[in-house]
C-alpha cells in the first residue's frame, strides 16, 4: 500500500517549520550571538483583548467578543514596579483597543503622575464608541503620545483590512486630534501613524512612504502627523490563518527568511522592553505573548515577581516568527529598524 506523504510537524508554537531554516541558526550563520536583552526601558502593557474592530491582520485576534481584561489590582502591581524602577521611562499601552479597559484612564493618569512617557496604540475609531468621546481631550491633557493605525491613505484599502467605514471615522478622528494640537509642530503632542502591508509582502521604504502619506493626507484632508512607522505583518493569529487558508504560508515565511537583515538585530524591540499580558504574565514581546511563548525558565514570569536585574540580561525566546522582525529594513513597534 502506498504511504501518505508525511504531515509537516509544527514547532512548539504552532508554526510550521520552513525547510532547513531556523532563526537561531541564521543568527549564527551571520556570526551573531543568540538574542539577549540589553536592559528594560519600556513596559509594553496589553490591558486586554477587547476591541471595537476585528481587523483581518490582527495578531491579537482582538474583537468585541473577547473577554480578557486587565484588573485594577494588576495595574497597581505594575505601578509599584514603575515606582521602584525610575530607569523604566516609557509605558506603551496596547490591546485590543487599550481604551476599552475601564481602568485605562486610571493607568494613564498614574503613569503620568510618575512622570513616565505614555504611548497609546490607538485605533482612532474608539473615539466614536459610546462613552469614549472624551478620549481625545483626555489624551491631550495627559500629554500621551498617540500611535494610530492607518494602513493606507486610500479608503478602499483601509476598509478592506479594518472594516467598512473605518477610513472615514479615522479621518474624522485625526482631524479632531489635529485641532487639539496633535501632530502639529511645537505642540509637544506626538501623533504617529502605522502602516502595514495589505498582504504577504514586505513594507516599502518608510521614509518615502511617510512623504507620500504627508502629501496625500495633507492635500486631501488637511491632516498633519509626525512620523509614519512601517510594520511587517507577523505570521501570527488571523494573518497566519489567512496565509494558511490561501496556501501562502511557506512562500511568505521564505520571503521573510530570505530577507533577513543582520543590521536589524541590534534594534529589535525585545532587547529593550518587557511585554506584560492582561493577566500579569511577562513576555519578551507582544508577538511572543500572542503565541504563548513565555520568558525562559529561571527568569521572573509574572509582574508580581518582576526583577529588573535578571530581566535586563535575559536570553530571549525566539522562533520562526522572529524573521518577521528582521526582514528587509526590520520591523518593531517603532517602525523600520535599519
Ligand atoms: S488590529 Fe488593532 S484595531 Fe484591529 S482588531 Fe486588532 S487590536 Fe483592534
Ligand atoms: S518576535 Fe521580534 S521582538 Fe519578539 S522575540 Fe522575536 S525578534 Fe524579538
Amino acid at each position: 500500500m502506498k504511504s501518505l506523504p508525511p504531515v509537516p510537524l509544527l514547532t512548539p508554537n504552532g508554526l510550521q517549520p520552513i525547510a532547513g531554516i531556523s532563526f537561531a541558526q541564521t543568527l549564527a550563520d551571520y556570526g551573531l550571538p543568540p538574542l539577549t536583552s540589553q536592559g528594560v526601558e519600556t513596559l509594553q502593557i496589553n490591558v486586554g483583548k477587547i476591541c471595537n474592530q476585528t481587523c483581518h491582520h490582527c495578531h491579537v485576534d482582538a474583537g468585541p467578543h473577547r473577554t480578557e481584561i486587565m484588573t485594577l489590582e494588576t495595574m497597581d502591581t505594575i505601578l509599584a514596579v514603575l515606582r521602584r524602577h525610575p530607569e523604566i521611562q516609557t509605558v506603551d499601552l496596547t490591546g485590543g483597543a487599550p481604551e476599552m479597559n475601564p481602568h485605562f484612564e486610571y493607568l494613564v493618569s498614574e503613569c503620568r503622575a510618575l512622570d513616565r512617557h505614555v504611548l497609546d496604540r490607538c485605533n482612532l475609531t474608539i473615539f466614536f464608541v459610546k462613552g469614549k468621546h472624551h478620549l481625545p481631550q483626555f489624551l491631550a491633557d495627559h500629554h500621551v503620545e498617540i500611535i494610530a493605525s492607518l494602513p493606507c491613505y486610500s479608503e478602499a484599502n483601509v476598509d478592506q483590512q479594518r472594516g467598512r467605514g473605518v477610513f472615514e471615522r479615522s479621518i474624522m478622528a485625526l482631524r479632531q486630534l489635529n485641532q487639539l494640537g496633535y501632530g502639529i509642530e511645537g505642540s509637544g503632542l506626538a501623533l504617529n501613524l502605522v502602516y502595514n502591508p495589505l498582504g504577504p509582502k514586505l513594507p516599502p521604504n518608510q521614509r518615502k512612504l511617510e512623504a507620500d502619506y504627508k502629501e496625500e493626507l495633507g492635500n486631501r484632508f488637511g491632516i498633519s502627523f509626525n512620523r509614519l512607522y512601517t510594520i511587517t505583518n507577523m505570521p501570527i493569529s488571523r494573518f497566519l490563518d489567512d496565509l494558511r487558508t490561501t496556501g501562502r504560508y511557506e512562500e511568505y515565511m521564505e520571503l521573510l527568511a530570505n530577507s533577513f537583515n543582520p543590521a536589524s538585530v541590534d534594534g529589535l524591540m525585545c532587547r529593550k522592553l518587557i511585554s506584560i499580558g492582561w493577566d500579569g504574565q511577562l513576555y519578551d514581546c507582544d508577538f511572543n505573548q500572542m503565541l504563548d511563548i513565555p520568558i525562559l525558565k529561571g527568569m521572573p514570569q509574572t509582574i508580581t515577581d518582576f526583577g529588573l536585574e535578571l530581566l535586563s540580561h535575559r536570553p530571549i525566546n525566539t522562533d520562526h516568527h522572529c524573521f518577521g522582525c528582521t526582514a528587509g529594513a526590520g520591523s518593531s513597534c517603532g517602525g523600520a529598524i535599519a
